[in-house]
Formats: C-alpha cells, structure tokens, sequence
C-alpha cells in the first residue's frame, strides 16, 4: 500500500488533502495554493533510464507518484497515451545548445501538456463519482485556447473562460471561441490580472457554492504535475550518457507554472545546475530574486510576450512556500523564504521587447531557427546568463531553452521582423474561417457573478 502524498495549502489555514481534493478543488479554501508535503525522489538510474523511452511512459512514471494509488495504473496509462500523441522536438541550436519545442499540441502552446492531462484526470473523478463541474479560468492568452480544447466536449464539464480583449492575438482569441458546446468564453476590455482577479473573487464567495466551481489555471495542481514532465524527458534525451551532469534550463515565464514545474522535477532529483527565468518587462521576480523585496506590478506591463504580461504571478506563493517562507494571494510576505539557497538554484533576468525582437532576428539569421516572442525571451535570458557568468559558458555545458508557443500563433511580429510568414501547424489550420462565439463582460464582479448564476449547469 503507497503511502499517498498529501497537499497542503500555502496560507496554511486549510486541511491537507489528496491529490483527487486538490485537482478538483483547484484553490485551497482559505484561498492559498496547493504543495506537495513531501516531494517524492526518482533515483539517478531511473532518470537515466527514460532516456529510450517515449514521452507518455516518462508521463506515466513521473506523475504516478503524486496520486498515491487514487488512479489505477492502467487508468492512468491510458489517460497519459491519450493525452500525449504529439511530438516534443529537442532542437540543437549550437554546442550542446537546445531548443525544446512545446508547440506541437492541438493548441501549439506548451498550456497543452498541463491541460490536456488535468483536464482527462477531472473526467475520470467526475465520472466514477458521477458529479458536474463549472472551470472558471482568466488567461492573458495561452491558457484559455488550451484549456478550452482540453475539456471541449468532455461530458460533466463546463467551461466559462475570461480574457482581456487587447492582450491576445487574434488567432488565439479564434482558438477559444471556435469551439462552443459547453465552452462560453467572455471579453473584457481591462487587463489579465482584473480577470483573474473576478475568478479569484467567485472561488471565494459562498453563494456560488451551488455551481461546483474549479479552477484550470496554473494555480491548479493538476496542471504543475503534468509540468514537471518534460525537464526529465529532454534531460534524459540530451545528457552525455559518459558522465554525470547536470543541466541549465532556461524558461520564459508569466504566472511560473512552467517554472514550478521544473523546480519540482529538480526536488524529485533531476539534475539541474539551474534555473534561468527569464521575464519580460513585468520584472517583479528578479527584482525580488535580487532584492529580497517583493513589489508587484500594477497595471502589468503589455509587452509583446503577451501571455507572460503578469505584474504578480500566482504561483510565486509556491515558489516561497517551497524555499521555507509564506507569501500570502495579495503578495504581502508573512514570513521571508531562504533567497540564498533559492538563487543558489535560480537566476532571473528580465528581457525588453526591444531585445526579444533582436532574439528573434538574431537567432533566424545565426541559426535559421524561428522563435515567437515567448520562446525568444527564454532564449535571450539564457545567453545573457551564459555571457554574465562565463565559467558557465563552455561548450559541454548542456543547455535547454524553452520555446512555448508556435511561431505561427504570433505571425504578426514574426512577420514583422523576419518578413517571412511562419507555416502553420496542422493543428491551426482552417479556424480563421469558423464562427467565433464570445460575450462581452464589463469588469465588474456583481455582473460576473449574475452571469454565472444565469448558466443553467448546477449540480
Ligand atoms: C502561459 C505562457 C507562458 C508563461 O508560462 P507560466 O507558466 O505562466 O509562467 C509562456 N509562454 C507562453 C506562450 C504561454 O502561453
């Protein structure tokens, strides 16, 4: 009998639970996030052992060991090869210097890997128990496209996703509202963090308890576990079989899901030398990395990374609480995290739009490889970290940079700047001719919460 791994929330007034509480409740009811109490360790040869194998069963191996036997393993066997059919190209760029692309779902956003599998384990709870689900999720771009395709059609679900009107892109405001059936998707015109906020704001209030409302975005800890999966399966591809090493990841980030990923799969034992986070403007995160003292930004700043416009990432409470502090949802610190021990695992720097349009020019006509402007700041943030430590800048050093989103999502700056117009994948081709489907919502909780009240999908 496993021993299941509880969840504990990182304000610390809520219950510990299992992983099936945790994924369906998304937020902690005293509004914290949810933590792993104890992190489980995969020794070394394991590690090296998923280096012949195919992502799914890597997926498999990794996330079981956070569900304490709640899922059989042929149930979550299934879930994992359906959830994983896609290809996760590992590209030399130069040295042992790699690119690995996360564009290659249905969405052709690295959103897809986490939403995809959250989204199979929710149907698989709510069914076996019988039970409806409301997902109230705000998205500054990239979220509510995966999350929408992720759950479209699923029986038991519904899906109210908020965005800001002028933080996305067309194609990927037509990637979420093509879709319809039991996906409703609301326009504001304010910013990311006011929509997240409303959400935020509808968790906490008890009369919509009715609705059983669950939450899809980072903050969910269905969506970190899946996250954690790729840093062990392109270290396992790519690590010099003759020696041990570690590696540098670099990861372009927002809300620091993608990075709590990672810092996870390092607690479990991957060997990593470091973290680079690389911001846009918003550059609360290194400020405070450097500082010690968290400031966030408000309004966030619009940069053309624009799923990564977060003046306060949500999941930086998990970050502190991880490095042994306690940062509450409003960003107050109750009680300071260990800033040595954490730089000592991460370095951050923040990019301007100006230096990741260079990026992207620069990497095309160097390397003839296409980055979109998520992917570029990831990329930027790693050379600026190799040039500003040089004894990290050798050419054995093995270094994996993050590209996020498809080229093909942003064509507009790519298009721009490389005058080229990038191919798209499959997976976009023909929504720029369906019906889009989208409401307006003033940013206003009492009209929010009417709306919400309105739907017809009680439980
Ligand atoms: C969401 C997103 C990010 C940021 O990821 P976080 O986990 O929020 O830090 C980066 N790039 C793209 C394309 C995204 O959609």
């Amino acid at each position: 009998m496993e021993n299941p791994i509880l969840f504990y929330s990182t304000n610390l007034q809520a219950t510990p639970v299992a992983f099936r509480k945790a994924l369906l409740k998304g937020l902690a009811p005293d509004r914290g996030l949810y933590m792993p109490m104890t992190i489980p360790v995969i020794p070394l040869e394991e590690i090296y052992g998923y280096s012949g194998k195919p992502y799914h069963e890597i997926a498999f191996e990794v996330t079981r060991r956070f569900m304490g036997g709640e899922i059989g393993d042929q149930e979550l066997v299934e879930i994992v090869t359906d959830a994983y059919d896609y290809e996760v190209p590992l590209d030399h760029i130069y040295e042992r210097k790699y690119v690995m692309r996360l564009d290659q779902g249905p969405t052709a956003s690295f959103k897809d890997f986490a939403a995809r599998m959250m989204g199979r384990l929710m149907q698989y709870y709510l069914k076996r128990e019988d039970r409806k689900l409301l997902i109230l999720t705000a998205t500054s771009g990239d979220t509510g496209s995966a999350v929408a395709n992720a759950f479209y059609g699923l029986d038991n679900i519904n899906i109210v996703i908020l965005f800001p009107r002028h933080e996305v892109t067309p194609r990927q405001r037509r990637q979420m509202t093509t879709l319809g059936k039991n996906v409703r998707i609301l326009a504001l015109d304010t910013k990311f963090d006011d929509c997240q906020a409303l959400v935020k704001q509808a968790f906490a209030d008890p009369e919509l308890d009715s609705l059983n409302l669950s939450s899809a975005n980072s903050i969910n800890i269905g969506r970190l576990v899946p996250q954690t999966v790729y840093y062990f399966y392109a270290f396992a591809k790519l690590r010099d079989k003759e020696h041990d090493e570690e590696a540098i990841f670099s990861i372009p980030s927002g809300n620091f899901g993608d990075m709590m990923g990672g810092v996870l799969a390092m607690k479990m034992g991957l060997p990593v030398r470091k973290f680079v986070i690389a911001t846009n403007e918003n550059d609360e995160f290194p400020r405070y990395l450097h500082s010690g003292k968290y400031a966030k930004i408000e309004p966030s700043r619009n940069c053309i990374s624009s799923a990564m416009n977060v003046g306060h990432p949500s999941n930086l409470a998990r970050l502190v609480a991880l490095y042994g502090g306690m940062m509450d949802e409003k960003g107050i610190i109750h009680k300071t995290a260990n800033i040595e021990e954490m730089r000592n695992d991460i370095w951050s720097v923040s990019i301007s739009d100006k230096k990741t349009r260079q990026t992207i020019e620069e990497a095309y006509n160097r390397y003839e490889t296409i980055l979109e402007p998520h992917g570029a700041v990831g990329w930027a943030g790693l050379m600026d970290y190799l040039s500003s430590i040089p004894e990290e800048d050798s050419p054995g050093r093995l270094c994996i940079s993050l590209e996020t989103a498809h080229p093909a999502k942003f064509p507009e700056e790519i298009e721009k700047i490389l005058h080229i117009e990038p191919e798209l994948p499959p997976s976009l081709e023909g929504i720029d001719h369906l019906q889009e489907h989208v409401s307006n919502l003033e940013n206003n909780y009492e009209a929010f919460k009417e709306y919400l009240l309105k739907l017809e999908v009680r439980t």
